[in-house]
């Protein structure tokens, strides 16, 4: 199995899995989905809130914001020292004190205060309640690690996933006529001069519909099954990258435990045999 990188930047990554089967591609899909996890707001005290937002709708708009994570600093609750009461190694609180005094404004997620310097929100712009003049916010945030198998508040990322396109235009049968060009939704097929040619065919979404609008049965659309275009985009709690790793690690580790499990079975077996 190989990866080739497409493209990257700060919130998005495309790479190419080769080599591999759409059961295993699938697996790193859901890992990246739900099993890698973030911080998130899980706890709130709210000590003032004369804002005309419920103070329940408040802490749930707080949970909503990503939170930027390094996984090797934290744990999960219920695998620290601590058994889960709140920790430094296991909880980062925030606080938020917000009061609109010369007119209405907005808190807004970068006003939030946190505990540990390198954890902020993922973005400052993130508006979380508005104020008239006179209103209040006073509260204490904490935040925990956690996945979206448990709330999309925890959710790394949106994976998806498609075969690479194999696109294969038969010079001999085209006509020229120009109706795949006019049908293709990429703009895949194009004319130039007068001939037909396929231009960046890997954003091909494998619609058939030049296919289907080709009456010389030129154009054939095919896919490779061993080989996958991946587009991870993260929340901003973890790069696109980190977010792949992870859940490759995570994927093997489960691997490692399924065989070892297995042996364990196959030995008390042959014992008990
Ligand atoms: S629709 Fe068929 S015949 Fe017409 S240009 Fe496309 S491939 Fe050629
Ligand atoms: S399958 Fe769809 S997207 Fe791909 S080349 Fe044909 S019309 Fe364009
Ligand atoms: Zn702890």
């Amino acid at each position: 199995m190989e990866i080739e990188v497409l493209e990257k930047d700060a919130q998005r990554i495309k790479f190419m899995l080769k080599g591999t089967r759409a059961s295993l591609a699938n697996a790193l899909r859901r890992m990246m989905i739900s099993e890698v996890p973030t911080l998130a707001i899980e706890d709130v005290i709210i000590v003032e809130n004369t804002s005309p937002m419920y103070d329940e709708v408040l802490a749930h708009r707080l949970g909503l914001i990503p939170i930027k994570t390094n996984l090797e600093m934290f744990s999960r609750p219920e695998e620290c020292e601590c058994k889960g009461t709140g920790c430094p190694r296991c909880q980062v609180v925030f606080t938020l004190d917000k009061r609109a005094v010369d007119g209405p404004m907005t808190a807004y997620s970068g006003d939030l205060k946190s505990q540990v310097s390198q954890v902020e929100p993922a973005s400052p712009r993130i508006p979380i309640v508005k104020l008239s003049r006179g209103q209040h916010v006073v509260l204490e945030a904490y935040a925990r690690l956690g996945t979206a198998k448990e709330h999309a508040k925890w959710q790394a990322s949106v994976a998806s996933y498609k075969y690479l396109p194999i696109l294969e235009l038969k010079n001999e049968k085209c006509e020229k006529c120009g109706d795949c060009v006019e049908a293709c939704p990429r703009d895949i097929i194009q004319m130039k001069g007068d001939s037909i040619k396929l231009v960046n065919e890997i954003n091909c979404t494998l619609c058939k519909t030049c296919e289907e609008v080709c009456r010389y049965d030129a154009i054939k659309v095919r896919w490779d099954e061993t080989t996958f275009i991946f587009n991870v985009e993260s929340t901003g709690a973890i790069p696109p990258e980190k977010i792949v790793e992870y859940a490759g690690q995570m994927l093997l580790n489960r691997s490692k435990e399924l065989i070892k499990q297995l042996e364990e079975i196959n030995a008390s077996a042959v014992i008990k045999g």
